[in-house]
């Protein structure tokens, strides 16, 4: 029985109180804060007073707000499903207070478009000494991909060589634009240079320029380009026999040539300009006109497809598996009122949070996902609504 205090309202925070609220056994009381006031009450609302017992409003790019706020509530852990700026100082935060951490997605400094785990990793030591746990990355990518990972390791490898982690969104929201996680983050991940790792070292490509059409189980076939992702800095450092971790992403070409045109025209940018006497991100005022991706789950038909092919040596054999998940769109709205893209990432960030608090992943320190015993999570998986397959594969996924 423990109180936890969700940061966010958006999107997957919707999922994850949804989802927690279900669980008095393990979330006896849950608190919510945000930048918008509203918003924790229309969550609230939706929950039930009697489950979401406290609302508040917060700037967790505040850390001694943030501190404040966790005194005031006394939880036993803070999931973080706010935005990569704010994990640092809720991390600040968590250790003043004495305080376990939940997030799912590296921190990323605001006036730079790049994610890594460094800054995170660098709190070791610190939440070590205080005898509390960070989770790192608790989401579908990161977060589940890294549990396929180490679930595979455990039970199909001796040694695991080769991963291509495959994101695929077969689904339809029936507007022109929109990202399906929070445009501002989504737009500066995908215009990245990509990177993937090979013998040892990181290889950059041009953002968006490596393409494979992949047959996705229950989607078909869609094309396919190379990202970098922030699971894969962890996977190769944590399975250190992996010669090569590559991770594709499905954009359809009208996505694709809406987004070439706002970054050809510079709305992608977060360079500051000056407008009308004030200084304005391009990119943040991009991100105020787009639908809120909370707002596609109505009439959102299609299912993704997220999973991990993994090649390694079994009994001196190569081999190789594909462990993937379907999400349909409209069932996750008709579940608790969310697009998949929401639902994927909060349920395992609930589930993450119930094996801390129930002592079955705890262990004091910062952590990725990969670095705990997968089976217990998966089982989860299959019980709160994200059921798995492993599909034996007849070839390697293409070089
Ligand atoms: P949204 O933009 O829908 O929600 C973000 C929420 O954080 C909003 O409620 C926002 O408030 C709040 N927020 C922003 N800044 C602050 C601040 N300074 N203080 C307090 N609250 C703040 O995003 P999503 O729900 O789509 O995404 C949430 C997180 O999940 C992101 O970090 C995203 O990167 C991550 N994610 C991870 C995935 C994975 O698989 N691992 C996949 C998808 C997302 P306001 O409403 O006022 O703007």
């Amino acid at each position: 029985m423990s109180k936890v205090l969700i940061i966010g309202a958006g999107g997957v925070a919707g999922v994850v109180v949804q989802k927690c609220a279900g669980l008095p056994e393990v979330f006896s009381e849950i608190h919510l804060a945000s930048r918008t006031l509203s918003k924790c009450q229309a969550l609230q609302e939706k929950a039930g007073k009697d489950r979401v017992v406290g609302v508040y409003q917060v700037d967790a790019d505040d850390s001694a707000e943030v501190a404040e706020l966790i005194r005031g509530i006394n939880p036993s852990l803070v999931i973080n499903v706010a935005l990569p700026y704010q994990d640092l100082p809720i991390m600040d935060a968590c250790l003043e207070t004495g305080v376990h951490y939940l997030d799912t997605a590296n921190y990323e400094p605001k006036d730079e478009a790049k994610f890594e785990y460094s800054w995170q990793w660098a709190y070791q030591e610190r939440f070590k000494e205080k005898g509390l746990m960070a989770l790192l990355g608790a989401g579908f990518d990161p977060g589940v991909t890294n549990v396929f990972t180490a679930y595979a390791a455990k039970h199909y490898f001796d040694e695991v060589h080769y991963l291509d982690i495959v994101d695929c969104n077969g689904g339809d929201h029936g507007q022109a634009f929109a990202t399906n996680f929070n445009p501002e983050i989504n737009i500066r991940e995908i215009t990245q240079k990509g990177k993937y790792w090979e013998n040892g070292e990181w290889h950059e490509t041009a953002p968006i320029s490596v393409r494979k059409d992949l047959d996705y189980p229950n989607v078909g076939v869609r094309p396919s380009y190379l990202l970098f992702h922030e699971e894969l800095e962890s996977l190769v450092k944590h399975f250190p026999t992996i010669k090569r971790a590559r991770f594709w992403m499905t954009f359809g070409d009208q996505y694709l040539t809406h987004l070439r045109v706002l970054e050809n025209v510079g709305m992608t940018s977060i360079q500051p300009v000056e407008f009308e006497g004030k200084k304005i991100v391009p990119l943040e005022f991009l991100k105020a006109v787009l639908p809120n991706p909370g707002s596609l789950a109505e009439g959102y038909t299609g299912k993704t497809c997220i999973g991990t092919y993994v090649t390694g040596m079994k009994d001196g054999q190569e081999k190789t598996i594909f462990i993937y998940n379907n999400t349909d769109h409209a069932e996750t709205n008709k579940e608790v009122g969310a697009q998949a893209v929401s639902y994927t990432t909060g349920v395992p960030a609930m589930i993450g949070a119930s094996l801390m608090l129930q002592g079955k992943w705890m262990e004091p320190g910062v952590w990725n996902m990969e670095q705990f015993d997968p089976d217990e999570f998966m089982e989860r998986l299959n019980k709160y609504g994200l059921p798995w397959q492993v599909q034996e594969c007849n070839k390697p996924f293409e070089k």
